[in-house]
């Protein structure tokens, strides 16, 4: 349930509806927009039906959200959120760019791929170091190790880290080290990872699983905010279907679609999207001009000893000059990069 307020209402008058409904056993989220200030209510809403809310000072009407996601929905906060990691802002008129190896691999392999994504533009470095492989014999990550290297890296250069955390045992140690949590497409309907990262304050980037719906996806977001956190960022990475020549299929629509149903920010991947390098550069040029507000691109200088993801992986220079062409596709659409 939503309960609009009307302009100008007072901060004793939303004290005083809040105080209301947690004395009922509901759970209230105020959220004050550019428009209009609303309160959302999660919890068994039925016993609201006998309260006239209306009547509250301050309140211009209440209103059902009908769709089963509800503090991620657009329903709930009209405006775009804007998730803020250290003054990096995700979701504005800035495009961010996180970039970097698949796996975190060596530490000065780490150094030299992050002072060349920085050069080229990139805010935020991206690098497995819990990678989630199909083969148990494949590189499985350096574990603390990589984390202690993607964090070192991060202060020499300036850049803040993502990465993926793949259990719940390891959310504490991750957030030591990371400035925001990945939660890889193996992991989208992870519940219990999204309740444990939902009980901290650190932005969570949600990968769409690789069969799933839209909706499941926001479904899953909807795990993370109803646990407390709303610092939540979706990433469109492909989906599985018949396709023979890519790993996976770009669900491009994804994007705007989204952004219709949910007030929150999404990027997309078109590394794990394609899964073929040569394929990278026109996908990203797509998200882009249909309005993803950032990309996670796998860059790598040599993609032939990678231990992860090579086939996929932009050289620095390839990187370089898809940053300088992404310029102009960002001014087109009125955004900047
Ligand atoms: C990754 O980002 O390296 C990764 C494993 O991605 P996904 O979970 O989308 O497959
Ligand atoms: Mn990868």
């Amino acid at each position: 349930m939503i309960i609009v307020l009307k302009p100008g209402v007072t901060e004793q008058e939303i004290n005083h509806i809040v105080e209301k409904i947690e004395k009922l056993g509901l759970k209230p989220w105020v959220s004050k927009g550019v428009q209009k200030s609303i309160i959302g209510v999660i919890g068994e809403e039925d016993v609201l039906r006998v309260q006239p809310l209306e009547a509250f000072p301050g309140v211009e009407k209440v209103l059902s959200i009908l769709k089963p996601f509800k503090l991620v929905s657009r329903e709930f906060k009209p405006d775009d959120t804007i998730i803020d990691v250290k003054g990096v802002k995700i979701g504005g008129k800035q495009i961010i760019v996180m970039a970097g190896p698949c796996a975190v691999e060596k530490k000065d392999l780490l150094l030299e791929i992050a002072r060349e994504v920085k050069k080229s533009g990139a805010k935020i470095l991206r690098g497995g170091a819990f990678k989630p492989r199909t083969s148990p014999y494949s590189f499985q990550g350096l574990g603390e190790e990589g984390l202690r290297y993607l964090r070192e890296v991060a202060e020499q250069t300036g850049l803040l880290v993502v990465t993926e955390v793949m259990d719940t045992r390891d959310v504490s140690l991750v957030e030591k080290y990371t400035d925001i949590f990945q939660i890889g497409a193996r992991n989208m309907q992870n519940f219990n990872l999204l309740k444990e990262v939902g009980q901290s304050k650190k932005p969570v980037l949600l990968k769409r699983g690789m069969s799933s719906t839209v909706k499941e996806l926001l479904m899953s977001a909807e795990y993370i905010a109803s646990n407390g956190n709303l610092n939540i960022i979706l990433c469109e990475r492909g989906i599985r279907t018949f396709t023979e020549y890519t790993r996976n299929t770009f669900d491009i629509i994804a994007v705007p679609l989204v952004k219709e149903l949910s007030h929150l920010p999404i990027i997309v991947d078109p590394s794990h999207a394609t899964g073929k390098w040569g394929l990278v550069r026109p996908a990203c040029k797509a998200a882009v001009a249909i309005g993803a507000d950032g990309l996670l691109i796998e860059v790598h200088p040599s993609p032939e000893d990678a231990l992860s993801d090579g086939v996929q992986s932009i050289v620095p220079e390839r990187f370089d000059a898809l940053m300088r062409e992404l310029k102009a596709v960002a001014k087109a659409v009125g955004r900047e990069i």
